[in-house]
């Protein structure tokens, strides 16, 4: 009898350690068995090249003109308003560059703010060094700019405001449709990286007033280094990568059709099942929250009305690197920032820009969740940050 429990014991133990928690779902996702097995099908049974005049071109072709048709519906644009593109990061650039490219004879005032993930900061930096007026707006305590802010900086000389929907490493959302409201588009575009909103919420870029829109495969379950664009029919951009022509021009090169036709899989099945996924991983944020509540010098840095997938704590007096390292060596994956950030040793510029302080900054875990993660995973992750944060807490002080 007691064999058998110790048993059932190792047994559940073993199952619980040897499951893999993944809760960095804002840096990527795992793929939906579907789209791994299209991406394969394609690779696989349809390799033409969507140029090529025959049969096998064609199917190819075919196969993108679909594809497109489902990001569009995704975003209620037509069909021909969407570029694919190799991931948000090409996105945010060609939106910014090729749009500066194209307009700066109207005016070379440009309007950002600086939580942007670096794709977009690294944009306007490129442009402040090729004689453009970059305007980097400050955020308040909760990670977001008003449009009156985003109002009194406007003038005839601005030609783009790019502000993000989401914030990766927070989750704080930015009222574009506000900020939409005070923009005269006539004369200056808005351009949004919803990388971190897109599937976790709808987006409708007529309704919004969006002019350009960026979005990304891998974080909805689609594969990697696959993006796009949506710009509205009437902006102007030059493009940055030129050859053969695809994409109407705006984007040479022989297009991914496989990973393409894999996004629009993981967009299909993320849309069709988007009010479950969104109450699940709305119930496992809040069941963390409630498990953490009660333990010393934890505190939440996402702000109240944050995206329900990422949430942000600041376990103090824990080294975020060494608590993300004990949490690994229990099977559990988070992240100490955005993925590109991670591997640099100053705590975050997005938590800096928040005001929040080196205390907190430097403990800072970014918890960000997907409809793959489980109840139970949830309760693992607070038992274990219940017995290992005081230890830590204790060694480090
Ligand atoms: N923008 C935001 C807000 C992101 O979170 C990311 C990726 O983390 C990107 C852009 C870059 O997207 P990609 O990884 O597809 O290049």
């Amino acid at each position: 009898m007691l064999f058998v429990k110790v048993c059932n014991f190792t047994l559940q133990f073993a199952e619980v350690f040897d499951m893999e928690i993944y809760l960095d779902n804002s840096a990527t996702t795992r793929p939906y068995t579907e789209v791994v097995d299209t991406v394969c099908d394609i690779m696989n049974n349809c390799y033409g090249n969507p140029s090529s005049l025959h049969r096998m071109g064609k199917s190819a072709e075919d196969i993108l003109t679909n594809a497109r048709e489902t990001i569009a519906s995704t975003v209620f644009c037509t069909p021909d308003e969407i570029y694919f593109t190799s991931g948000g990061t090409e996105s945010d650039n060609i939106a910014i560059l090729g749009y500066c490219l194209a307009n700066h004879k109207r005016g070379k005032k440009v309007i950002t703010q600086k939580t942007e993930h670096k794709a977009v900061l690294e944009s306007f930096s490129l442009l402040e060094k090729h004689g453009f007026e970059v305007v980097y707006l400050d955020v308040d305590e909760n990670g977001i700019v008003s449009s009156e802010k985003v109002k009194s900086n406007l003038d005839d000389k601005t030609i783009l405001v790019s502000i993000m929907a989401a914030n990766n490493e927070t989750g704080a959302i930015f009222p574009i449709d506000e900020i939409s409201s005070v923009i005269d588009h006539t004369k200056c575009a808005l351009h949004v990286d919803a990388v971190q909103l897109y599937g976790k919420e709808k987006i409708n870029v007529k309704r919004l007033g969006i002019d350009m829109l960026t979005i990304s495969s891998h974080k909805i379950h689609g594969p990697n280094g696959v993006g796009a664009l949506f710009v509205r029919k009437g902006v102007r951009i030059e493009p940055l990568c030129v050859g053969g022509g695809q994409e109407k021009g705006l984007r040479s090169g022989t297009e991914n059709v496989a990973s393409v036709c894999g996004f629009a899989t993981a967009a299909k099945i993320k849309f069709k099942n988007l009010d479950s996924s969104t109450a699940h991983i709305k119930g496992l944020r809040d069941r963390l929250i409630q498990g953490i509540s009660g333990m010393q010098n934890v505190v939440i840095n996402s702000p109240d009305n944050a995206l329900y997938s990422i949430l942000n704590v600041s376990f103090v007096g824990v080294r975020s690197e060494v608590l993300l390292h004990v949490l690994e060596s229990k099977g559990i994956y988070v992240s100490t920032g955005s993925a590109c950030n991670s591997k640099k040793s100053k705590f975050s510029y997005v938590l800096e820009n928040m005001g929040v302080g080196a205390d907190r900054g430097d403990s800072a875990i970014r918890f960000s969740f997907s409809e793959f993660n489980t109840e139970q995973e949830i309760d693992y992750c607070i038992d274990v940050l219940k017995k290992e944060v005081p230890i830590l807490q204790k060694i480090m002080r």
